[in-house]
């Protein structure tokens, strides 16, 4: 019997690239602060992947820098679970079970979906694709999670998983599993590089990644979509919407200097090279030390590959002790 002596965080990322700014800002920051506070599982959700099914070289190869990720940005493999979903095969068990609980037009309306739907292009989506919210509501509530801290674009799967744990519950006859409840980080959307209506993603091509190295990153930046409708510099600039300096209120910590050049900006005072230069510093010294640890679990991967056997290990017997009883109580299975 697993005993539960603080209340549980359950998120995830998908396998599909290592982590961006986006990440940072939009949930893990929020990770690193409640880590202590709350017992934690941290996911890697690999059966989510419907989309990548012609590159699945690419998801093995993200778990690793994923967790390489986590361990660089401080989470704690002592105290939260580093899981991957594939080894505690419960997570598929649970979710058809759960699909029946789920009308197919609820999934089709689902804001998130559709927008990802539209990104595959010519590509029809896979059965799968539409089930991977129901994965995920199956994450969520496996270790009977209380509050998932993710990004905006997520919430409407929690509000699926609210849904169906309220349902589950109704069935019970007690509360089974607590209706959990979403945080959304600081930027709840961070816009990627190429432009404001383009979330930061890794499936885009358009993010600043935690191991982006100094010239990757200044690259990067210097190619920043800023004010398209500003020619010269001395042409007064538009500051809202714009990604540079949505990304300088984000990470930049000096609040005069972020000031003085929305001032100069607005008034056709100063030049994009002078502002992206100061953005190029901001960030880069929030990476620094991110970049230092991961150098560290670079050459100590065994560090990273133990942090995911033991973290699994433990969420697959918190998994097998909910299924138990789901099963027992709603009579399912033989
Ligand atoms: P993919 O393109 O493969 O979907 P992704 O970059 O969207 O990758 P996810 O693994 O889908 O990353 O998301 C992991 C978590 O990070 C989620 O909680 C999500 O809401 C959050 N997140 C992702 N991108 C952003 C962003 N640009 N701004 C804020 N939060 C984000
Ligand atoms: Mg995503």
């Amino acid at each position: 019997m697993v005993k539960q002596e603080k209340k549980r965080i359950l998120t995830g990322i998908r396998p599909t690239g290592s982590l961006h700014l986006g990440h940072y800002v939009g949930a893990l920051e929020n990770w690193i602060k409640l880590q202590n506070e709350y017992e934690c599982f941290f996911l890697i959700a690999n059966y989510q992947v419907a989309d990548y099914v012609d590159r699945l070289d690419i998801i093995n190869e993200s778990i690793l820098e994923i967790a390489t990720d986590w361990l660089s940005i401080g989470l704690d493999p002592k105290t939260s679970h580093f899981t991957v979903e594939s080894l505690v095969p419960e997570h598929a068990e649970l979710a058809m079970w759960l699909s029946w609980f789920v009308q197919l037009g609820r999934l089709q309306r689902n804001p998130t979906l559709k927008n990802e739907i539209d990104a595959l292009g010519n590509k029809p989506p896979s059965l799968a694709f539409f089930n991977y919210p129901v994965l995920q509501v199956a994450n969520i509530l496996m270790p009977k999670a209380h509050l998932v801290p993710v990004g905006e674009d997520q919430l409407p799967h929690i509000e699926m998983a609210r849904e169906i744990a309220r349902k589950i519950n109704k069935l019970a006859g007690y509360d089974l599993f607590p209706v959990p409840k979403a945080l959304v980080g600081r930027v709840p959307r961070l816009v990627g590089i190429n432009g404001p209506d383009i979330k930061m993603s890794k499936s885009a091509n358009n993010a600043i990644y935690l191991k982006d190295d100094e010239q990757t990153v200044k690259k990067k930046i210097m190619q920043m979509y800023t004010d398209p409708t500003r020619i010269h510099v001395t042409d007064p600039g538009k500051v809202e919407g714009n990604p540079v300096f949505i990304y300088h209120d984000a990470f930049n910590k000096n609040t005069d200097e972020i000031k003085d050049l929305k001032e100069r900006y607005q008034n056709g005072k100063v030049g994009d090279v002078e502002v992206k230069m100061k953005l190029f510093n901001a960030i880069n010294t929030f990476l620094l030390p991110i970049r230092e640890k991961r150098n560290y679990y670079d050459q100590n991967k065994k560090l990273v590959k133990d942090a995911l056997q033991e973290g699994s290990t433990h969420a697959s017997k918190v998994a097998k002790q909910t299924m138990k009883e789901l099963k027992s109580t709603l009579k399912l299975g033989y």
